[in-house]
């Protein structure tokens, strides 16, 4: 009955306040939902989050949700802000906190908690992959592609991998991997890697349970053996290169805050570790190297797997490190 009024009324009526802001601007404000079926203690998640964060000025942190899983951080400066929004995704115990803009006006039903952005690095792939239009095709092939970094910058390989940031929605399985076919030979297996990915499921393969809390009677009997899922689809955050990211989604929210800090690009140093080791490295490291010279080899192309698994395992961990690159898959 209530229900019916309400309604009723809602159709009637309409009551016009004064929305004037009645909160001091400050460097921005997320709405974070905490993706887990478990009770968490609040207290200690907003104190980890906040430790997990580092501010460098104070956010304040509204626990919105009876099931205290939804969260409004409102940040006192706008660098926190733009870091926060450019890292995600962000854990707290393991469970993802999937962060979306709170908007002015906003109310916590218009948020879309369905998506989230996850960087995906694209791992065995032919070098006459490697260019724009490809990063976009493989980040739209498991998700939503907002941006990728451009793969090949000056005729140089930016990376071994094709990096894409994309929209996932959270309700999918996770894509392990797809076969690409070539010409004259036969298809070769493209695996994904999510980058910062933490508890999923090994069964279904969706994020937001373990495979022990697994509702999906469709899914694999949960041998890890047996399994397309496991944790090595996770993979670590590596840096960005601000430089070459090339945004395909508009308005994408990140772009705004993209290439402020951070501007000494240093690709070329990624690619050191293959200097003594195979004719593709040494071809992409000479000095005189330019686009138009360089046409692959058969030999080449033969050694580019092999590289792609050698390159980054013979440099000390920590130079790894600094190169944003440890560990590798
Ligand atoms: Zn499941």
């Amino acid at each position: 009955m209530a229900e019916e009024r309400s309604s009723g009324s809602k159709r009637s009526k309409q009551v016009v306040l004064d929305l004037g802001r009645r909160f001091e601007k400050r460097g921005g404000t997320l709405v974070g939902k905490i993706l887990t079926g478990k009770k968490l203690n609040v207290p200690t998640v907003v104190s980890m989050i906040k430790k997990g964060w580092q501010l460098d000025e104070e956010v304040d942190v509204h626990d919105l949700d009876r099931n205290h899983l939804v969260f409004l951080f409102r940040f006192d400066n706008s660098d926190d802000y733009a870091r926060i929004l450019k890292g995600r995704p962000w854990s707290i115990q393991g469970h993802l906190l999937n962060l979306q803009i709170w908007e002015d006006f906003m109310v916590l039903k218009d948020v879309d908690f369905r998506y989230a952005p996850f960087w995906l690095q694209f791992h065995g792939l032919p070098l006459e992959a490697f260019d724009g239009s490809n990063a976009k095709i493989l980040g739209d092939a498991v998700g939503e592609t907002v941006m990728y970094e451009k793969p090949v910058v000056d005729g140089k390989l930016v990376r071994s991998f094709i990096r894409v940031r994309a929209l996932l929605l959270l309700d999918a399985p996770l894509t392990t991997g797809f076969w690409v076919p070539r010409k004259d030979k036969d298809p070769v297996w493209v695996t994904v890697r999510y980058e910062r990915l933490q508890n999923f499921c090994y069964r279904c393969g969706r994020i937001g349970h373990k495979s022990c809390g697994c509702k999906d009677v469709n899914a694999s009997n949960g041998d890890v053996d047996d399994s397309d899922f496991g944790n090595w689809l996770s993979t670590p955050m590596v840096r960005t290169f601000e430089d070459i990211l090339e945004v395909c989604k508009e308005k994408w929210e990140e772009a705004e805050f993209v290439g402020k800090k951070n501007q000494n690009f240093r690709f070329r140093r990624n690619l050191m570790p293959a200097e003594k080791d195979t004719q593709v490295g040494k071809k992409l490291l000479q000095e005189e190297y330019s686009p138009e010279e360089y046409s692959p080899e058969q030999s080449d192309l033969e050694n580019w797997n092999d590289w792609n698994s050698r390159v980054y395992t013979q440099l000390p961990a920590d130079t790894l490190e600094s190169e944003g690159l440890w560990p590798w898959p």
